[in-house]
C-alpha cells in the first residue's frame, strides 16, 4: 500500500511517501480503508521525536474510511461501512479501563503515535475505536473532529467542570483543541474569552462566542483579564500553549479557580509560582483524550451538528511535507486534512464522496 512514513525523527525532509506493508487485521481488529486523516500537532511532535516511537512509523492519529477486512470475531461492522476512527487506544482490561476510563488506561496509546496511524491506504485498528459515521456526515469532517474534540470535551465538560455562567479563558484559539474548547465551552453556557494573533483569527473568535478577544501580540492577557472581570479574574483557564502562558493562566484565575492543560505546544516546563497556587487556592487538572462515554456523547453532538468542526483545506499524502510546513507556520483556519492521492482512488468506490485532494 501507499502510505506516509519516517525511517527517523526529523523535520519534514524525514517524511516519505511510497510503499509499506499492507497490515492485516488479527482477531478483533478491523481494516479500514483510509478516505480522509486529519494531522494534528501531535503529529508534529510525534516527527520530531517522542520516546516509544516505533521506527519505521506512519503518522496519523485522525482517520475515516471504509472498513476493508475484518478480523476474527469482530462483530456489528461489515465490509463496506462507512467509518470514522477514535485515535485512543485502550486496553480494555485494567483497572481504568472496566471503571470505563480509557484514557486512564495502563496502556493507554494514540493511533500514530504507539501504533502505525491513518496517513495511509489502510490502516489496522481494534473494533473498539471504529464507529459508524452517522448519517449525512462526510469523511472529511468523520476525519476532522476526533482527537481534538475529544481532549476539548473532557477538558471542559469532565475535568473542570464549567458550569453555564462561568468565565473561562483560552489561550490560542487558533489552535485545534483551543478552538474545540472555545466552542464547547460556548454550548456549556460559559463566557468566554480568548487570546489569538492578528484581526482575522480574532474575529473568528468572537464569531465563534469569544466575548472578549485579546491579541496576545499587542496587548498584556493578564491586564486585559484583569480589566475585564474587575480584577476577579476567571474561573476556568484552558492552557494547551505551557511555557509561554503558564504565569499569565495563575495569575489571570480568579480565587478557587481551576487551570486545565492537555499539552504544551511552547515548552512542558513552565516557571510555577506556588505562592499563587496555594494563595488562591487553584485547582490544576491534567487531561488527556477522552473516554469512551465521552466520545459516543461527543460524536452525538457532532452529527447533530451542535459543534461544527472546520476544515481550512485538504492535501494529498504524497504531499504531506507540505500539509505539516503548513501548520508548522500557523497559517491554518481549521483543520488540515490529509486524502489519497487521485492515482490511488479505486474508483470501483461507489461511495460517491470522494474528497477532493489540494
Ligand atoms: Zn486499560
Amino acid at each position: 500500500m501507499k502510505a506516509v512514513f519516517f525511517t527517523r525523527h526529523g523535520g519534514n525532509e524525514v517524511l516519505q511517501y511510497g510503499e509499506r506493508p499492507t497490515p492485516q487485521p488479527a482477531a478483533g481488529e478491523v481494516r479500514v480503508a483510509i478516505r480522509a486523516a486529519s494531522l494534528n500537532h501531535l503529529d508534529i511532535f510525534v516527527r520530531d521525536g517522542i520516546p516509544d516511537v516505533p521506527l519505521p512509523q506512519i503518522p496519523g492519529g485522525d482517520g475515516a474510511g471504509v472498513v476493508d477486512a475484518l478480523g476474527e470475531g469482530v462483530r456489528g461492522l461489515a465490509v463496506g461501512d462507512r467509518v470514522l476512527l477514535n485515535p485512543g487506544l485502550f486496553c480494555g482490561a485494567c483497572e481504568f479501563c472496566r471503571g470505563g476510563e480509557q484514557s486512564l488506561c495502563v496502556r493507554f496509546g494514540i493511533l500514530g503515535e504507539h501504533i502505525a496511524g491513518t496517513f495511509a491506504q489502510f490502516v489496522v485498528v481494534p473494533a473498539a475505536n471504529v464507529f459508524p459515521i452517522p448519517e449525512g456526515m462526510t469523511f472529511l469532517l468523520a476525519a476532522a473532529f476526533p482527537l481534538v474534540y475529544q481532549t476539548a470535551w473532557r477538558m471542559i465538560v469532565t475535568r473542570a467542570v464549567v458550569r453555564a455562567g462561568e468565565t473561562v479563558l483560552i489561550h490560542g484559539v487558533g489552535g485545534g483543541v483551543a478552538g474545540a474548547a472555545l466552542e464547547i465551552a460556548r454550548l456549556a453556557g460559559a463566557r468566554v474569552l480568548a487570546t489569538t494573533s492578528g484581526p482575522e483569527k480574532a474575529r473568528r473568535a468572537r464569531e465563534a462566542g469569544a466575548e472578549l478577544v485579546v491579541d496576545y501580540t499587542a496587548e498584556d492577557v493578564g491586564a486585559a483579564v484583569r480589566r475585564h472581570t474587575a480584577k476577579r479574574g476567571v474561573d476556568v483557564v484552558v492552557d494547551t500553549v505551557g511555557e509561554k502562558t503558564w504565569m499569565t493562566s495563575l495569575k489571570a484565575a480568579a480565587k478557587g479557580g481551576r487551570i486545565v492543560t492537555c499539552g504544551a505546544t511552547s515548552g512542558p516546563n513552565p516557571p510555577e509560582e506556588l505562592r499563587l497556587i496555594f494563595w488562591k487556592q487553584i485547582s490544576i487538572l491534567g487531561s488527556t483524550m477522552a473516554n469512551d462515554s465521552e466520545f459516543r456523547t461527543l460524536l452525538a453532538a457532532v452529527a447533530a451538528g451542535r459543534l461544527k468542526p472546520r476544515v481550512d483545506r485538504t492535501f494529498p499524502f504524497s504531499r504531506a511535507a507540505d500539509a505539516y510546513a503548513f501548520m508548522e507556520e500557523g497559517r491554518q483556519d481549521g483543520k488540515i486534512v490529509l486524502v489519497p492521492d487521485s492515482s490511488e482512488i479505486p474508483r470501483s468506490d461507489a461511495s460517491g464522496d470522494w474528497p477532493d485532494g489540494d
